[in-house]
């Protein structure tokens, strides 16, 4: 093996256009940041009270409504804090009693642990498998939220969201790496939550949730129970300032900012058909490559299971993933590393719409440049 390997520099021919591919926070369009730049003393550092920014939060609500085609009588709520915040909220909002949960990776057993953590619930029903698969429903009538992952980011495994046959329960998904990168409907959910740092280019530390009439019922018969709701965890105060375009708390304007060029962007392209296609062609050179190559597979086996918005790759013993994702990043191309807790020899690569397809290609040829240096 090489040892100079600090020194092994990518030709550019070979270089990404843009060489972000993290699974949050993830590439942002740079044109979005063009535009942010435009609106510096017009819109960033004014009141979240005024019409300027509570008609971007309008944009924002009635873009997402457009962009997942969602019924009459759902409606788009948000807050601050983020995805990790709002397992919490649904802790407290959302889960009447009983909460069932499939666990597949490290984001999808933190909701699990933290609705088995309050004590105002009955024990939930948690379905784990092992990393790299995804478990199945069981329906219980016991439970009455089902909590479901359309994309577990650790491991790279996705699932189509299907209500499950006779369950009475509400069906609640964490979207936050697969809202507006793959495809849903939304009759199969009450409630879609997600970030915006993901497939929506923006940065972290809000939530979006879209709720259905039963999910707001849910909501406002839980909040007239005797169950104490924090204020900043309380969906009804989340509800009543959502319908009027703003936030409980002040939201960072820029992150809002950002969400609406990328979510406009999406809309003015084809909407999520369009989006979705860029991460399926994304994923094609991924997997495929993966699978012609001798020194890696995909990491999921089960090809049905595979993300098309974040791909892990397994690389053979005899190449350290490590090394090449460390030579990667001083030649610029950033964050392929694996999830930290998984602990394989592993490289994850984010395909969401920002992400030129072209890239990751370019990615796939750069990964073999290096491998092949490296190997000298
Ligand atoms: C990133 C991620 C989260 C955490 O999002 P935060 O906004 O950092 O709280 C939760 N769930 C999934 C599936 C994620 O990918």
């Amino acid at each position: 093996m090489a040892n100079n390997s600090s020194e092994i520099i990518i030709p550019s021919s070979l270089l990404p256009g843009d060489g972000r591919f993290g699974s949050g926070p993830s590439k942002v369009r740079p044109e979005a940041v063009e535009e942010l730049a435009k609106v510096s003393k017009t819109y960033l550092g004014t009141s979240h009270r005024q019409p300027t920014v509570k008609d971007m939060v309008g944009r924002l609500r009635g873009g997402l409504k457009d962009l997942f085609s969602i019924p009459e009588g759902y409606e788009v709520v948000l807050g601050n804090g983020g995805a990790t915040y709002f397992w919490d909220i649904a802790t407290f909002g959302l889960i009447e009693k009983k909460s069932q949960h499939l666990s597949f990776g490290e984001f999808s057993s933190k909701f699990a642990a933290a609705s088995k953590n309050a004590p105002f619930l009955d024990e939930p029903e948690i379905i784990v498998s092992e990393p790299g698969t995804r478990p199945a429903i069981r329906v219980n009538p016991g439970v009455d939220l089902y909590a479901l992952t359309h994309n577990e980011t650790s491991t790279g495994v996705s699932m189509e969201i299907i209500r499950p046959k006779g369950a009475g329960g509400m069906v609640a998904v964490d979207a936050t790496s697969a809202a507006g990168g793959l495809r849903v409907d939304p009759s199969q959910f009450d409630v879609y939550y997600f970030a915006p740092q993901k497939v929506f280019a923006s940065d972290g530390g809000l939530w979006v949730a879209l709720m259905s009439p039963a999910a707001l019922e849910r909501v406002a018969r839980i909040a007239e129970s005797k169950r104490w709701i924090p204020a900043s965890f309380d969906l009804t105060i989340s509800i009543e300032n959502s319908r009027l375009n703003q936030t409980y708390n002040t939201p960072a304007l820029a992150t809002i900012f950002l969400f609406v060029q990328q979510l406009e962007w999406m809309l003015d392209n084809g909407g999520l058909e369009f989006s979705a296609s860029r991460c399926d062609q994304s994923s094609k050179f991924l997997y495929d490559w993966a699978e012609r190559t001798e020194y890696t597979t995909p990491y999921v086996v089960d090809p049905a299971d595979r993300s098309h918005v974040v791909g892990t790759i397994d690389f053979t013993d005899e190449v350290d993933a490590a090394l090449v994702a460390k030579v990667l990043r001083s030649n610029g191309v950033l964050d392929v590393e694996p999830y930290r807790k998984l602990g394989r020899n592993q490289l994850r690569v984010a395909m969401f719409p920002a992400i030129e397809p072209s890239d990751v290609e370019a990615l796939t040829k750069c990964v073999d440049y290096v491998v092949a240096q490296i190997a000298k």
